[in-house]
């Protein structure tokens, strides 16, 4: 029986694993690795590749996540200039009426 290093492809954590077991979890965050027939470095490039995954799903969120603040910083930018246009009309309004009622009244 050797004991393998391998990451945890969810938390990272290093994990020492009997290579006689076909599963394990992770001592740390419980997540369950497969490792059914892999030699070792099948078992590293899976890792690996799932670790790569994790972590470009987690750009990925991330991305979406930015673009969504985007977008409501737009939405926001443009609700603050309709806002500001609408107080200079009646800002406007207000001074034309004062200059009427000063010219006529
Ligand atoms: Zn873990």
């Amino acid at each position: 029986m050797n004991l393998i290093k391998l990451e945890c492809p969810n938390c990272g954590s290093m994990l020492n694993v009997e290579d006689t077991l076909n599963t394990c979890f992770c001592t740390y965050c419980g997540t369950k690795i497969m490792m059914s027939g892999m030699s070792k470095d099948e078992l590293d490039a899976k890792v690996k590749s799932e670790g790569i995954n994790k972590a470009y799903r987690y750009f990925e969120k991330k991305l979406d996540h930015k673009h969504e603040i985007d977008l409501m910083r737009e939405e926001m930018y443009k609700k603050q200039e309709q806002d500001s246009w609408k107080v200079g009309l009646i800002l406007f309004v207000l001074i034309t009426i004062c200059m009427l009622i000063l010219k006529f009244g």
